[in-house]
């Protein structure tokens, strides 16, 4: 790596932001590189930005490119392809401006508006391919008169407007939000500062609020791995949008979050805890326990990694349970969300293609991702969140059942050998580390060969009876055709999606794009009439249907199944007895950890 002397500008990137056309969504936006090597300048706009995997052409939002030299001159610019522009011939110094065109505010994706800019970095900035190492410095100039603050993890400097990045990689990490927003600060245990800036058009003792439940759950959290994450600057930040122009997300990055909302915080209550929850297990497990298929993050590709039923999966199993723990919702609740998961996983068609490590292969083609040609993604596909947070679950629930350990112990095992040392995981690792922390190698094996790269379901039934949790079928004696997503129209139904795999719709040859005239010798005129047709009959009947499918009229009897769809409720409600065993064990699981970290 080249030396580089700081604070001389010598070898710094500079970036400038203004905002002349906030009103139509602009930024004029400008850099300038130094000390350039006699070669061609090549400027990229990104096609990924971290914590996504699927492609985004950033490029498209980008235009009135220009580059000019030292003195102001003109330089000629080139299009080697869509996502970049090259500047064949210069001296020592190129500064390169264009517009940037932003209106939509998430975790991907940038917003300029007279209320804020939100910039997430690889949709915003232009940088230079081998030029990563130097140092970034970038100014902002908010619109005069907007009150605007800055919160970003991008390190400050004397100038409140001016920030810098160590690295290319870090600026491309960091998202900032200028806006007039409240900010929150407090201390944790290790001694950095945690901020919450809040950009919503609500009141003060809304987020004084909000940031004390946050409290709670990042204590939690912290107490999951022992420590927080020795954060980079001494502070941690959320950056939270509640706005109605906003998009909802939530996207992790190193030392911040952006947490975007459509909701306000009067309005949604305690349901936007579930994204402050899951991004901030992030700054742990995949921040710094990072899998070794993301290192390093290519800015120019999507990126493919089999690890996401455990960085992303185990995270989700986390979100809802450290929110119980913190002591904001009940066990009653906590069970209702997993009933989702469960029912989900071992009902989806998926499981008989893709194993949880083969389902996160596929992140680049669902997460994010569009498309115009429609997919079979229903009954082939099991996202990598839904079926790792449920492999979560089972593993915690036999750590704690056959073992007397629990996945926090596991967490905080990988945490000490791969995130505070922040050597990059392979799937191997995870699988020594469960062999090391159980004693019991065959377990280990056993585990990663049938839930992680195989596609087993375990007994879930057995292991929530630990804890006085019961599956049960939902509704067991409904009579069901298949969960299904239909449009009403003109007296038919039309279904709008490939029907489930193995469903009686699927099994009777109706399938995407049909139009169902009649079921049961009744027109299908909206939902409820559906519902009542299914409501007078029992799974095992025989129902009429005649559809039309590619212009040709066919009349099926279909035979209707029981309504597979799952629940968790407490024995204790559903009038069962909890014995002192089950009382203890779910006292241990759910609530809040008490050794004080
Ligand atoms: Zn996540």
């Amino acid at each position: 790596m080249l030396v580089t002397v700081h604070g001389s500008g010598q070898g710094q990137v500079l970036y400038d932001v203004r905002f002349p056309n906030a009103v139509h969504h602009e930024a004029e936006i400008s850099v300038t590189f130094a000390d350039l090597p006699a070669r061609p300048l090549e400027l990229r706009m990104s096609r990924s930005s971290p914590g996504r995997y699927a492609l985004h052409e950033f490029a498209k939002n980008v235009y009135a490119v220009r580059a000019v030299g030292a003195g102001g001159e003109a330089l000629r610019v080139t299009r080697p392809n869509p996502y970049q522009w090259d500047v064949p011939e210069h001296g020592d110094t190129v500064r390169v401006s264009y517009t940037l065109f932003a209106d939509r505010a998430g975790g991907t994706y940038s917003q300029v508006d007279e209320t804020h800019a939100h910039f997430n970095i690889p949709a915003t900035f232009m940088w230079a391919r081998g030029l990563g190492d130097r140092e970034i410095r970038v100014a902002f100039h908010p619109p005069e008169g907007s009150g605007w603050q800055v919160a970003t993890q991008l390190m400050p400097t004397d100038d409140p407007m001016t920030y810098t990045a160590p690295n290319l990689y870090y600026f491309l990490d960091s998202p900032t939000e200028l806006s007039a927003f409240s900010m929150r600060q407090w201390t944790i245990a290790s001694g950095d500062t945690v901020r919450m800036a809040v950009h919503h058009a609500g009141t003060e003792e809304e987020v004084d609020r909000f940031v004390e439940w946050t409290k709670r759950v990042v204590q939690q959290e912290i107490a999951v791995f022992g420590e927080p994450p020795d954060f980079d600057g001494g502070t941690y930040t959320f950056i939270a949008d509640y706005l109605p122009y906003v998009s909802g997300d939530g996207m992790e990055h190193r030392n911040s979050t952006i947490l975007s909302s459509t909701q306000s915080l009067g309005g949604a209550g305690r349901g936007l805890l579930g994204t402050v929850s899951h991004e901030f297990f992030h700054a742990w497990n995949v921040e710094r326990i990072r899998p070794r298929s993301l290192e390093p993050f290519d800015f120019e590709r999507a990126n493919m990694s089999g690890e996401l039923w455990f960085a992303e999966g185990f995270t989700s199993y986390y979100t809802q349970l450290l929110i119980r723990r913190a002591g904001l919702t009940t066990d009653a609740d906590y069970a209702r969300t997993l009933g989702g998961g469960l029912s989900f996983v071992t009902n989806a068609a998926g499981r008989r293609y893709f194993s949880p490590v083969e389902m996160s292969m596929q992140a680049p083609f669902v997460d994010a991702a569009t498309a115009v040609d429609p997919n079979n993604r229903g009954n082939t596909f099991i996202s990598y969140y839904t079926w790792g947070s449920v492999i979560g679950l089972n593993l915690d629930l036999t750590l704690r059942s056959r073992f007397e350990k629990s996945l926090d112990g596991f967490m905080r095992s990988v945490w000490v050998r791969f995130g505070k040392t922040e050597i990059p995981y392979t799937i191997d690792d995870l699988q020594q580390t469960l062999a090391r922390f159980t004693g019991d190698d065959d377990f280990a094996e056993d585990f990663f060969a049938r839930f992680i790269r195989g596609r087993e379901v375990p007994d879930y039934a057995a292991l929530l009876a630990n804890a006085g949790f019961l599956l049960r079928p939902a509704q067991p004696d409904a009579a069901w055709m298949g969960t299904m997503n239909l449009q009403y129209r003109d007296g038919s139904a039309r279904l709008a999606g490939m029907p489930p795999e193995g469903s009686p719709l699927y099994e009777a040859g109706v399938s995407r794009g049909d139009r169902i005239l009649s079921m049961d010798g009744q027109v299908l005129e909206n939902a409820s009439t559906l519902r009542q047709i299914l409501g007078a009959h029992r799974p095992g009947d025989r129902v009429e249907v005649m559809f039309e499918q590619r212009g040709r009229n066919k009349t099926v009897m279909m035979l209707l199944a029981p309504h597979p769809q799952l629940e968790v409720v407490l024995y204790e409600d559903a009038g069962m007895t909890v014995t002192p065993e089950m009382t203890a064990f779910r006292a241990a699981w759910t609530e809040a950890a008490t050794n004080g970290v």
